[in-house]
């Protein structure tokens, strides 16, 4: 994936795309995937980097979500828990099936969460990934020994699955390519084009190079996420906004702090959240929060109380109690919530998705969950599709094998989320042996990652690499600032680019991932 061939394909036609797609999260990159791989014409626009939005900030988890099962929303379980099936056969090198304990501290405890469990697997049917059951306190124990013992009774296990999100974003968009496809960041939307009163295309600007250009296309989606009123006011600027925001925020703790492999759920906190503390390329993952903001950004703060409730929280269910000294970084993102939940709490309203067609031809899809893209996707482009008057064409991305599959590698392969494409990474160490040198001792990259994100997956700044190719930011906020310098560097030489560029990267990288460190928020 090349971000100059893209350019060079946008510039070189001039005629009508059949689907162009805006935004380069879960949704849109899962919606041109299947417009590409049913042979459509397609083109997907993302204003930043692909999942610089919540599509990297996510908890991990391919789930049917255990918390709608109590929400009584059955039928979100059921199609989430059929899209993780098929999720794990499509991207077996990014998804694992991942181990959960709810521990029982009341009496009631194991009855109740016993019986939901066996419902939800029930549901998942033949893609179930493994039958729930109830676990004595020894043993519950033998699998989570740092778990808080005092008072426990035991435990429910049941079964999951966990990925790397942006790692799954940047597959999708060279599978778009591998689809015939052309996925492009860096180039946002900044108004739409019209045939009478019908859209017919999109006004963009290359944040790289400040280069404007209209594109055309029988219909355009809106997948922008939190920014859909936006886009949908480009259309009707008097247009309702159909969008709430709820902050998640997620604090990375050493692995010490949740030894073995198995994570803890805890369905009910003292105000009726969900928490995770979910193991996670080494480290310990734990969240998340449902907190109401009024505004769309690209970079959350999380607020002071989130922090200290993770804390507290987690405090209850660890031996060890976490303090804000021994976070390693801490993330917020935000939810697109279809927000017909005016003054209902942003932890009560729907996470099903809501597709709606404008009077101008303009598609708009939101909500839903990372789990649920490929559904999300396929409806989408059915959709579209008539709009548009495209030749049927059937989906094909029940089966379609994402970039990267491949089936039994080695969990504890440090490459292993590249998936097939490991071996040509092994080559560049190969040709080069300084490229396997390691970037830091407490983050698992080696220089060759960087190179790889850049010729081959559209990598154009340090924080593309530190924070999405690489996840150095989020397992490691101070460690991945001290690798700017060096991660520069080799970017440079790949692109071209001399000292100022370097400089000018690193500065505003330790800027934003001072932001990652526990004592940055507000
Ligand atoms: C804290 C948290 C935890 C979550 N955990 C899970 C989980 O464990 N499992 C799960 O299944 N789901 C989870 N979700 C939900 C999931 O992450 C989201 O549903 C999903 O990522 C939304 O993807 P999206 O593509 O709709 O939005 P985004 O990822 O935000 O993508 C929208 C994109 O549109 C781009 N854009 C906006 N305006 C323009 C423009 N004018 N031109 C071009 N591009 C534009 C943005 O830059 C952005 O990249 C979680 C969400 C949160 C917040």
């Amino acid at each position: 994936m090349n971000r100059k061939k893209s350019i060079e394909t946008i510039n070189s036609y001039d005629g009508y795309w059949d689907i162009l797609v805006i935004g380069g999260g879960a949704t849109g990159l899962g919606c041109a995937l299947d417009a590409a791989s049913r042979g459509y014409k397609t083109l997907l626009v993302e204003q930043h980097d692909f999942a610089k939005g919540t599509s990297s900030r996510s908890t991990k988890l391919v789930h049917g979500g255990v918390r709608y099962l109590q929400q009584g929303n059955i039928s979100l379980v059921l199609e989430a828990l059929h899209e993780r099936g098929l999720l794990m056969q499509n991207a077996p090198h990014l998804v694992q099936n991942q181990a959960f304990i709810v521990p029982n501290y009341e009496w009631w405890d194991g009855p109740f969460y016993g019986v939901g469990l066996k419902v939800y697997d029930l549901l998942a049917g033949r893609l179930g990934l493994g039958p729930s059951k109830w676990l004595s306190k020894a043993e519950t124990l033998k699998r989570i020994p740092t778990l808080e013992p005092d008072q426990l009774r035991g435990g429910v296990i049941y079964y999951d699955g966990q990925f790397d999100d942006a790692r799954l974003a940047v597959n999708l968009a060279q599978s778009i390519e591998d689809a015939g496809g052309v996925p492009i960041n860096y180039m946002q939307v900044t108004g739409l084009t019209y045939s009478g009163k019908m859209i017919d295309g999109v006004k963009l600007k290359d944040t790289i190079d400040g280069g404007e250009r209209e594109v055309h296309a029988r219909v355009v989606i809106n997948a922008t996420g939190i920014f859909t009123d936006d886009i949908l006011r480009m259309d009707q600027p008097t247009a309702t906004p159909i969008i709430s925001h709820s902050q998640g925020v997620h604090l990375v703790l050493d692995k010490r702090f949740l030894k073995g492999s198995t994570a803890i759920m805890v369905p009910q906190t003292e105000d009726g959240r969900v928490l995770f503390a979910v193991p996670w390329h080494d480290r310990v993952l734990v969240g998340t929060t449902d907190t109401p903001v009024d505004r769309a950004s690209l970079e959350p703060r999380p607020l002071e109380e989130e922090i200290a409730f993770i804390l507290k929280h987690a405090a209850q269910y660890m031996v060890e109690d976490p303090t804000r000294a021994d976070i390693l970084s801490v993330f917020a993102g935000l939810r697109p919530l279809v927000g017909e939940g005016e003054g209902k709490k942003t932890a009560t309203i729907s996470r099903d998705h809501h597709l709606a067609v404008s009077q101008s031809g303009l598609v708009t899809i939101t909500g839903g969950k990372w789990t649920t893209y490929r559904k999300m996707a396929e409806d989408t482009v059915n959709q579209a599709a008539l709009i548009a008057g495209l030749p049927e064409s059937e989906c094909r991305t029940r089966k379609l094998r994402i970039h990267g599959w491949l089936k039994n590698m080695d969990p504890e392969d440090p490459l292993c989320a590249y998936g097939s494409d490991a071996v040509f990474i092994r080559r560049i160490i190969e040709s080069d042996p300084g490229m396997g040198e390691k970037l830091h001792d407490h983050l698992p990259y080696v220089k060759a990652e960087v190179v790889w994100a850049v010729r081959h997956e559209m990598a154009l700044t340090l924080e593309d690499v530190l924070a999405r190719r690489t996840r150095s930011l989020i397992l490691d906020a101070s460690a991945s600032m001290d690798i700017a310098g060096a991660s520069a560097d080799l970017m440079a030489k790949e692109l071209g680019l001399g000292s100022q560029w370097q400089q000018q990267q690193v500065s505003e990288f330790k800027q934003l991932a001072g932001g990652y460190l526990p004592d940055c928020c507000g």
